[in-house]
């Protein structure tokens, strides 16, 4: 997308580990299709876990306007090893890099690491300064917040929806991390934003339907969502393929 049609764009369906769920995928596509969004932003972990890294990368190649690389990209790709990832997570990065079409592991390979710049916020998997970084408390947020050169920036990776607002306070961030989520949330001038519209795959917050956000650049609003989708099915096939089955079973207790 070029930089003029980037301008020209207002609102953004933000889209983050979805994990090669696929049912997950089109249940937030359904609910986002009423939206009017205009353009589709992924931050990463587009496979990993899930049944269905083939469509799911498929899906994102043909769709999405900006994508950014998450670590199981990364691993499932060959991009990078997975030696220090859990038993589980090596043994779906080993079933997806078999399972993987060659071009959609070519395409994974190539992909762009955070932070990458849409209009004036920015896409990052982990954290501002790191990719690989969680950001789970405030004081992981506060280290991101002074290395991010926007105002308001999108994470994924935790897979926990929400984030954090810093405000400056003689020169430190005092960051505060969204616990009841608002339905709509507007960006004000003063404070700086790192927001995780959740995972759409694999959400780990206690909820476990699909999450995603929508960012409205004209009206400065932010809107996150959750989405029920067939979760049974999605665990009878992770069963089938012989996947580890905690990666079944987590989706439905949604941590
Ligand atoms: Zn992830």
């Amino acid at each position: 997308m070029t930089r003029q049609h980037k301008r020209a764009t207002l609102r953004f369906l933000i889209l983050s580990d979805i994990h090669a769920n696929w049912e997950a995928l089109n249940a937030v596509l359904r609910d986002a299709a009423g939206r009017r969004h205009q353009a589709i932003l992924c931050l990463g972990d587009i496979v990993g876990y899930g049944p269905n890294p083939n469509e799911v990368t498929a899906w994102v190649r043909a769709h999405a306007d900006v994508v950014i690389r998450g670590n199981h990209d990364k691993a499932c790709s060959g991009a990078s090893a997975f030696d220090s990832f859990n038993a589980t997570a090596q043994c779906s990065s080993r079933w997806t890099r078999e399972e993987l079409l060659d071009e959609h592991t070519q395409w994974l390979l190539n992909l762009d690491r955070g932070p990458v710049l849409v209009e004036d916020f920015d896409l990052v998997h982990g954290a501002p300064d790191d990719e690989d970084r969680y950001m789970f408390h405030e004081h992981e947020a506060e280290a991101g917040l002074r290395y991010a050169s926007e105002q308001l920036t999108f994470f994924g990776h935790t897979h926990v929806q929400g984030g954090f607002v810093g405000e400056l306070y003689r020169r430190s961030f005092e960051v505060s991390r969204l616990h009841a989520l608002p339905d709509q949330m507007a960006i004000i001038p003063d404070r700086r934003y790192l927001l995780n519209p959740g995972a759409v795959g694999q959400p780990r917050d206690g909820d476990a339907r699909a999450a995603y956000c929508i960012y409205d650049s004209a009206t400065r609003v932010v809107e996150f969502f959750r989405v029920e989708y067939d979760i049974r099915t999605v665990q009878d096939k992770i069963l089938a393929r012989g996947l580890p089955q905690e990666l079944a079973f987590r989706l439905a207790s949604g941590d």
